[in-house]
């Protein structure tokens, strides 16, 4: 498992450059390949190929299906090995993407190979989906992603685990992004400040009110994280404007937060509000996971581990599958940490563990 890790984290595969992450792409489907899986290429234009697998032993008719969801994108652009070279260490292996989420699609591979090796008669096709855009939103990945869970049955989503103890994720809150835009009037500061309507103290008028809407009980926040507006000093503000981090764990909570952000209006007169965006994905809800948990839980205490859960304050691609009604258990991959930093990790001890959990779920799913 180590070997191929290796392989597959020295084959950088940045969200943002599709020749590299093609070369990825295209390694993971030899590997598949070679497990006489059945392996499709979809290909993208500007983004990395995505890769859909699926496999049943011709045994008898797949009586559904089972999708395994995770992306092969990682955050770091080409050339980011040379600063932080794949290397393992006291029981870790460190390395770009070891972590979120490369060793979790070489569990997955691992997990398909001890159910071909045990020939355990499988009930449902596996159908495995490993996607080049994860990090960068999944614009290209959704519609595939979406159509491929609302076959299956169950969906596992081998995103990193929480926490060094490998807290599987339950509940993910929703996550989104909001353009705050205000439109009011330049004038001279000076010489005729009556004539100036002052885009500014209006965003700060709005941000000052929106700030109130945080609940962190209830755990719906909003927060401005990226501000600009003005010209020059002199100058009254013709705009201004404001980026917007929305989250809320409950779907209910996300339809209120953006109906309220889009029913803001102008404070000072004359002032004009362009409001855009709202969440790009929907919360996983735990009641959408809870069932395959208890599944999950009780097939890990079968082989002596102890499983627990958590939620997230993060999206990944689980909660829009999770908002189709469709069962998703998220946070499958890897135990380990530094998701997206240079200490970026996995304990290796974990590796045959997560994958031995994965095939007992997909063999009694
Ligand atoms: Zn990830």
């Amino acid at each position: 498992m180590l070997a191929t890790l290796r392989e597959l984290v020295e084959i950088e595969s940045p969200s943002l450059e599709k020749d590299p992450a093609d070369r990825c792409c295209r390694f993971l489907a030899g590997e598949w390949l070679r497990r006489k899986a059945i392996v499709s290429i979809i290909s993208q234009k500007h983004r990395g190929d995505h890769l859909r697998i699926s496999w049943f032993p011709r045994t008898s008719r797949p009586a559904g299906q089972l999708l395994v969801l995770g992306h092969y994108d990682t955050v770091y652009p080409a050339g980011t090995l040379a600063k932080m070279p794949f290397r393992i260490t006291t029981g870790r292996a460190f390395g770009p993407g070891t972590f979120d989420m490369k060793a979790g699609i070489v569990q997955a591979l691992f997990a398909l190979q001890a159910l071909q090796l045990s020939r355990i008669p499988l009930l449902k096709r596996i159908v495995f989906l490993w996607t080049s855009d994860e990090e960068i939103g999944s614009e290209s990945s959704r519609k595939l992603l979406e159509h491929e869970a609302q076959r299956s049955d169950a969906v596992f989503v081998l995103e990193p685990s929480l926490g060094p103890r490998g807290l599987l994720k339950t509940s993910r809150k929703g996550v989104g992004e909001a353009q705050l835009l205000v439109h009011g009037r330049s004038s001279h500061a000076g010489l005729a400040p009556e004539k100036g309507i002052n885009a500014i103290h209006e965003l700060a008028a709005q941000i000052a009110r929106i700030e109130k809407w945080n609940n962190l009980r209830q755990g719906v926040t909003i927060n401005s994280d990226i501000v600009s507006g003005g010209t020059r000093a002199n100058v009254i503000a013709e705009s201004a404007q404001a980026t917007l981090d929305l989250r809320a764990w409950r779907a209910g909570d996300m339809h209120s937060l953006e109906k309220r952000l889009h029913s803001l209006k102008p404070i000072h007169r004359g002032a004009k509000l362009l409001i855009t965006g709202g969440f790009d994905r929907p919360p996983l809800e735990r009641k959408h996971s809870a069932q395959l948990f208890a599944q999950a839980k009780s097939l890990a205490s079968q082989m002596g581990l102890k499983l627990s859960e958590a939620a997230a304050g993060g999206g990944s691609d689980g909660n829009f599958t999770a908002a189709l009604g469709i069962p998703t258990l998220d946070g499958l991959g890897a135990v380990g940490d530094g998701a997206h930093a240079t200490h970026e990790h996995i304990l290796t001890k974990s590796l045959p563990e997560r994958a031995a959990l994965l095939a007992s779920l997909l063999a009694t799913s």
